[in-house]
C-alpha cells in the first residue's frame, strides 16, 4: 500500500487534477491520497493558503474580506469548471468559509489556523468529488474523525503519539481515501496547522501510521538536485539519498520536502520517493535508510542566507568551567535559538538566524557577555550564508575538507568559519552572503564536474 501526497502546484488547475487522477489510478496500491491547497499556476500567482491568511487578517480587523473571499472562490471555481463538477461543490466551499469567518476570533493565531487549514480541507472534498464524478470510489477523510491529533501550537503543530495507532484503522476503509494535508486537531478539538508546507508532514505521518510500503511525494520537479538549479545550471539529479543527507540538505535550503516530514517515515523505515506530477515516468529521488556510497564523498550542496555570528574571545576560555553554558544562557534569556557553535581554544562563535535579532537586543547581548563573562572581545557579524556540503561517503573518503577549501580558495572566497558535524555527514562553511553563489559554484565544480587531484 502506498501513501501519495500531491503538492499545491499539482492541484492548481483542472489540468493538473486530471494528471493526479491518472497517476493515482495507474497504480492500485495508491490508496491514501494527501492533498495540499491549490498552489501557484505560474511564478507570480498567489497560493490559496496565502489568500486565506489575508482573509483571516482582514477578519481580525473587523472587516468582512469580500474581495479576498471572491479570489479564493474563483480559484476553486476555475478548477471545478475545468473538471465539470456540479455547482454544490463550490457552494459548500463558500458556505464553509463564511462559517469559519464567523467563528471565535479571541485567539488570533488559532483563528488564522482555522482559516488557513480550510485550503486543504476544502480541496480534499473537491478532489474526492472529482474522483467520484469519474466513477471511482473515493471518500474525503476528516482528520478529526480519523484521529490525527496534534500538539496545541498554532502554526507549528507536532503529531501526538496516539495519532499513529488511531489512524491505522484507515487501512480497512474501502476505496481511495482523500486526506487533507497541513493540519490536525488538538486534544481540545481545535484545528491546528503544521508549519508552512506542512502537507508533507501529514503524508509522512499517514505512511508511518498505516505501515505503507512507500510514501510517494509528488511535486513539480523531476528529482532532488545535487545543488540549487538557480545557482548551477542543469545540476546532477540525485537518485538515492539517506534520510540524514536529506535532513542536512533541507536544513540549508533544499525545499523539495519539508524537513519535519522525514521523521515519521524514518522512524518506520518507510522509503520516501520524490516524483514529478508533470513527468511521472521520471524515476525521481528515493530517500532511504542506507545506500551504496558509489558516488564519491558528496551527494549534494545546499546553501542558505540570513545568518549572523556572535564571536566571543577570552584568553584561557578553554579552562573556564561553565563558560559555554553561561554564554548560551544569555541567549536563552532573549529566547534566541542557535544553529552552530564552532570554537577554538580561546574563542567561540555562535551562529544564529539573524531575523531573531535587532539593534537593541544585539547591544544588550554584547553588554551582558562583556560584563558577566568578562570576555576580551565580542562582535556580531551579519549577512552570512551557510553552505552545507553533504554526503555519507565523507566518512570513508580522505581529503574531502582539503578539496572543498582548495576549491573555495581558487574562487577567492574567504571562509569565515568551518564546522564539521560529529556524524561526518556534512561540512559547513560560513561565508559572506555576497560570496555564496560563487562558493557553491566552485564546490559543485570540484565535487561533481572536475576530476580532481589533491
Ligand atoms: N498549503 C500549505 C502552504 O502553502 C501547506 C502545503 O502546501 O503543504 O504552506
Amino acid at each position: 500500500m502506498k501513501v501519495v501526497k500531491f503538492g499545491g502546484s499539482s492541484l492548481a488547475s483542472g489540468i493538473q487534477l486530471e494528471k493526479v487522477f491518472q497517476i493515482v489510478l495507474s497504480d492500485p496500491k495508491r490508496k491514501v491520497v494527501v492533498v495540499s491547497a491549490p498552489g501557484k499556476r505560474f511564478a507570480e500567482d498567489t497560493k490559496v493558503t496565502d489568500l486565506l491568511i489575508a482573509c483571516a487578517e482582514q477578519c481580525l480587523q473587523n472587516q468582512f474580506p469580500k474581495e479576498k473571499l471572491e479570489a479564493v472562490i474563483e480559484r476553486y471555481s476555475m478548477i471545478a469548471e475545468e473538471c465539470h463538477l456540479p455547482d454544490w461543490v463550490i457552494k459548500e466551499i463558500n458556505d464553509d468559509l463564511v462559517k469559519r469567518f464567523e467563528s471565535d476570533q479571541s485567539n488570533p493565531d488559532r483563528f488564522i489556523d482555522l482559516i488557513k487549514a480550510s485550503g486543504e480541507d476544502n480541496n480534499a472534498k473537491l478532489v474526492a468529488a472529482y474522483f467520484r464524478e469519474r466513477g471511482v470510489e473515493a471518500t474525503y477523510v476528516d482528520p478529526k474523525e480519523a484521529g490525527l491529533r496534534v500538539s496545541n501550537e498554532p502554526g507549528n503543530a507536532q503529531p501526538l503519539p496516539e495519532s499513529y495507532e488511531r489512524l491505522f484503522s484507515l487501512r480497512e476503509r474501502p476505496g481511495i481515501l482523500i486526506f487533507p494535508g497541513f493540519f490536525g486537531y488538538s486534544e481540545q478539538d481545535e484545528v491546528v496547522t503544521f508549519s508552512r508546507s506542512g502537507s508533507d508532514i501529514t503524508g509522512s505521518i499517514l505512511a508511518n501510521a498505516l505501515k505503507a510500503d512507500i510514501y510517494e511525494n509528488f511535486t513539480d520537479v523531476d528529482a532532488v538536485y545535487s545543488v540549487n538549479p538557480f545557482i548551477v545550471k542543469s545540476p546532477k539529479e540525485i537518485k538515492v539519498l539517506t534520510y540524514r543527507e536529506m535532513r542536512e540538505l533541507s536544513y540549508a535550503g533544499f525545499t523539495v520536502l519539508h524537513d519535519e516530514a522525514l521523521l515519521p517515515a524514518f522512524r518506520a523505515g518507510i522509503p520516501v520517493q520524490i516524483k514529478n506530477t508533470n513527468n511521472p515516468a521520471a524515476p525521481g529521488t528515493k530517500i532511504v535508510n542506507g545506500r551504496d556510497n558509489t558516488n564519491g564523498p558528496v551527494i549534494g550542496i545546499a546553501s542558505d542566507q540570513g545568518f549572523c555570528s556572535i564571536y566571543v574571545s577570552k584568553y584561557l576560555m578553554n579552562r573556564e568551567v561553565g563558560f559555554g553554558r553561561k554564554l548560551l544562557g544569555i541567549l536563552e534569556d532573549f529566547s534566541l535559538s542557535y544553529e552552530h557553535t564552532p570554537s577554538g581554544i580561546d574563542d567561540v562563535s555562535v551562529i544564529l538566524r539573524e531575523n531573531q535579532l535587532n539593534e537593541r537586543i544585539e547591544a544588550e547581548i554584547i553588554q551582558r557577555i562583556m560584563t558577566e563573562l568578562h570576555a576580551d572581545e565580542v562582535k556580531i557579524e551579519h549577512s552570512l550564508a551557510l553552505i552545507m556540503v553533504v554526503g555519507e561517503g565523507m566518512r570513508h573518503n580522505v581529503g574531502t575538507m582539503a578539496r572543498a577549501s582548495k576549491a573555495l580558495a581558487r574562487a577567492s572566497v574567504n571562509i569565515e568559519m568551518i564546522n564539521q558535524g560529529s556524524s561526518e555527514v556534512s561540512m559547513m562553511f560560513g561565508v559572506k552572503e555576497v560570496d555564496e553563489k560563487r562558493a557553491v559554484q566552485a564546490l559543485y565544480e570540484e565535487f561533481f564536474v572536475a576530476v580532481s587531484v589533491i
